[in-house]
């Protein structure tokens, strides 16, 4: 089968690879749309975690069942479904201690293009089929559809970690899909004032419709400086991480309310050895500021949850989808528009007929 890989850091081809099986818990699809990720230009592009040579890219689709293994008892062949980014293996002994996301060692539930081929191919694999797929439903676009597996809930766990309560004061640090989701589950939770931070003008204007009430520009100045400001000296509640460097880290933590903040963490850091901890802004060590970071939600209950919150009106992640792709081989042309990032794009999305592809 055909696949775009990564050959070695900043080199990625189509080639040829073997088509891959099911265990019995297993199923085989064909993706019938796809988005790049942040996450897969960062892993090709920018130092992240090294791969190897002809590792198949991409962790978000939509796809078609080709095949199941035998114990799978939900699922059937021609089911179209939605394929979460985090895929655990539900089986792992770490679920029972409720660690989701790194059960059996870090990363681990992020499977797809983290330690196994991912979806930028003529067919993939997904470990577990019962426990991680969702069935698209007829009333759900693809569009949004596609945005739950990764964007969505990605920018959920953001607020959720962040623990966001009624009438807190929120900052979301990046606007790109992630920031901009992270910015309606702030709302959907509660928050009361939720500072933006970015600068292009359709995120701008898409966070402002999924919920920013103050837009802030890390290009004018230190943006901790900018929000305590704007609190009076008091910082916010929550801030999260969804953009950003090692320095906007540190900025975090200084623009966080001392006794009781939060500060999530969201994005994938590279180039960089260490996260800067700021010592006065952080009390010395004494502050009283919480920090966490993780991977996304995953799995099939996850994303059967915020396709329900699409269909009763909750979210429409959908409008995010600025680019659009028709076929297969276009899979490359889309990577390659996610990497660069025009100043339009929010997000791209190849769509793939396959009783049109040759
Ligand atoms: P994106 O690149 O589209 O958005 C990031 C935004 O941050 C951009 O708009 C950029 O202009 C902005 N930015 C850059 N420097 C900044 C700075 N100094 N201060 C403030 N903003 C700045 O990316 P995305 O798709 O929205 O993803 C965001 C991050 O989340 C990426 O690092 C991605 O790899 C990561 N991610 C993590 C998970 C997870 O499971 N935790 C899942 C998906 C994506
Ligand atoms: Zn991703």
């Amino acid at each position: 089968m055909k696949v775009l890989a990564l050959m070695e850091p900043n080199k990625v081809q189509w080639i040829e690879k073997e088509k891959p099986t099911a265990g019995p818990y297993d199923a085989i699809l064909r993706p019938i749309a796809i988005a790049p990720c942040s996450s897969d230009v960062h892993t090709a592009f920018e130092g992240g975690a090294a791969k190897p040579a002809g590792f198949v890219l991409g962790h978000e689709a939509i796809g078609e069942i080709v095949e199941v293994g035998e114990l799978v008892r939900d699922f059937k062949i021609g089911d179209k479904v939605v394929v979460p980014a985090g895929t655990p293996d539900w089986r792992a002994r770490g679920i029972q201690e409720h660690n989701f996301k790194h059960p059996e060692g870090p990363f681990s539930s992020f499977m797809l293009s983290g330690s196994r081929d991912g979806v930028f191919a003529e067919f993939f694999m997904v470990n577990d089929a019962d426990n991680n797929l969702a069935i698209l439903p007829e009333d759900v676009s693809i569009d949004d559809a596609l945005m739950t597996v990764d964007m969505v809930t990605t920018g959920f766990t953001g607020a959720e970690l962040a623990d966001i309560k009624f009438g807190d004061i929120v900052c979301v640090i990046g606007i790109g899909p992630v920031g901009l989701m992270a910015i309606a589950g702030a709302k959907l939770r509660g928050a009361a004032r939720i500072f933006a931070v970015g600068t292009r003008p359709d995120c701008v204007a898409l966070a402002k419709q999924y919920g920013a009430t103050d837009i802030i520009s890390y290009k004018e100045g230190n943006i901790a400086k900018q929000v305590l400001e704007l609190t009076n000296g008091r910082g916010t509640d929550a801030t999260i991480i969804a953009g950003g460097n090692a320095e906007t880290f540190a900025l975090a933590i200084a623009m966080t309310r001392f006794g009781g903040g939060n500060i999530a963490n969201i994005n994938y850091f590279t180039g960089t050895e260490y996260l800067p901890i700021p010592a006065a802004a952080y009390g010395l060590g004494m502050s009283g500021k919480t920090i966490r970071g993780d991977l996304c939600d995953g799995g099939r209950v996850r994303i059967e949850r915020l396709l329900d919150m699409i269909r009763y009106g909750r979210i429409q992640p959908g409008k995010m989808v600025t680019h659009r792709f028709y076929g297969f081989n276009k899979i490359e042309e889309a990577f390659y528009v996610m990497r660069d990032k025009p100043k339009d794009l929010i997000k791209p999305v190849v769509y793939i007929d396959w009783s049109k592809e040759k």
